[in-house]
């Protein structure tokens, strides 16, 4: 049978033998008793049993919490204090706590041996705090998706702050050959540093990336990034059109309020002729996987300049327009990373113009991931059909660029 309120109140006070605060006193009935929160609730609660004469007066420390909301105010100061000498700019802000362990064990024993069943005392250690924070400062509590997170730790009497990434979305064009996108470790030294890669630890010196990061790392003042492209292009080919999508993840940035207009002219000084970003702006986590995935199913413009072992009919060069559907096997220069897989890509439309007799300019639009060298070269057969194929003669790409992307 399922004991009155008073009773269960008698037997909290008896078995804590009156060594409760009124926080954790109150928690306990924070389901039965209407109250503007649980240190009120519990001082109404003793109220009532010096009434009616069933009080035990505490005379030590709280058997659940062992006094420690005592040290709430001090904590609260202390973590406002580190968020001012940090400076970390923030607009809204999460609290999380660790308390002994002990703390949750007698506090659960209580709540079994009654049959209580309501909030435990980190989530009233955390909104004590968060509210306190909050008008000390100024900044709002937000549990979705906060700027930062404070764990509060009674146990250890330590604070430890995480700041969330920020995210910035843009496109970059990319202006000479030679550069990849993301950073390429030495192969040799796996980016130790060795004499192949010069000390750096890097397989090129430049990548898109950190032409763009750098500066935004430097901007945010934080401590790293990472570059999530649609897709990517081959160090060989340039990136041309309207640009490549991207999004820019700072991590830790101690400033979130960055000026991106100042930025983005920083990094088109700092990267000019190399690569040329347009304008960009905030965008929330999710977007790093939804250009990802987008960029499978856009379609590209690509010119690519091919160069034919032997001179090739106008007729057999007018066959070119009637390719539609191609077949690759994954090609051999990626299939140490790759799985082996025969993928289908269409091809919307192919354009062609004779420089000489045995050099080609084709304009190619197709769907994404679609290989190019392959469909020129035919990867030894893997791509079915090819224009080597066409053709009946060698063909090779000398030089390829993206035109457009997401057409
Ligand atoms: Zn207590
Ligand atoms: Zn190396």
């Amino acid at each position: 049978m399922e004991l009155s309120i008073e009773d269960k109140l008698v037997n909290i006070i008896g078995i804590t033998q009156g060594n409760i605060c009124y926080r954790c006193l109150g928690r306990n009935f924070s389901k039965n008793i209407d109250g503007p929160g649980n240190l009120e609730r519990g001082k109404y609660l003793r109220n009532q049993l010096e009434e009616s004469k069933q009080n035990i007066s505490k005379t030590d420390t709280c058997y659940i919490c062992n006094d420690l909301f005592n040290d709430l105010d001090n904590m609260i100061n202390n973590v406002v204090g580190v968020l001012k000498d940090e400076e970390i700019h923030f607009s809204n802000f999460l609290v999380g706590s660790r308390v002994d362990p002990e703390i949750l064990r007698r506090e659960e024993k209580i709540h079994e041996t009654f049959d209580i069943d309501v909030e435990n005392i980190k989530k009233e250690i955390n909104r004590e705090i968060g509210k306190e924070i909050s008008l000390k400062l100024s900044k709002e509590v937000e549990f979705d998706n906060p700027n930062i997170v404070l764990m509060v730790d009674f146990h250890t009497d330590t604070i430890d702050i995480q700041i969330n990434p920020i995210f910035i979305e843009s496109r970059y064009r990319k202006l000479i050959r030679g550069i990849p996108q993301t950073k390429w470790p030495c192969n040799k030294c796996k980016s130790k540093g060795c004499e192949k890669c010069n000390y750096t630890g890097k397989m090129y010196t430049e990548t898109v990336e950190e032409l763009i990061s750098e500066d935004a790392i430097k901007a945010a003042n934080g401590i790293g990034a990472k570059f999530h492209g649609a897709g990517r292009e081959d160090i060989d080919v340039k990136m041309l059109g309207k640009g490549r999508t991207f999004v820019l993840e700072i991590k830790e940035p101690k400033f979130r309020d960055i000026n991106l207009k100042k930025l983005q002219e920083t990094i088109n000084k700092h990267a000019a002729g190399k690569v040329e970003i347009s304008e960009m702006k905030f965008v929330e986590k999710n977007r790093r996987a939804i250009i990802k995935e987008s960029s499978r199913d856009t379609y590209k413009i690509y010119k690519a300049t091919v160069e034919l072992e032997n001179e090739v009919d106008n007729s057999l060069l007018d066959s070119l327009k009637s390719i539609k559907i191609i077949n690759q096997r994954t090609p051999i220069r990626v299939s140490h990373r790759r799985a082996d897989k025969i993928r289908t890509r269409e091809i919307r439309q192919i354009k062609y113009k004779k420089i000489n007799p045995k050099l080609l300019e084709l304009i190619i639009e197709c769907e994404g991931g679609l290989y190019i060298k392959e469909l020129i070269s035919s990867d030894e057969n893997r791509s079915q059909p090819s224009i080597a194929g066409i053709f009946k003669t060698g063909a090779k790409c000398v030089k390829l660029d993206v035109l457009d992307v997401n057409i």
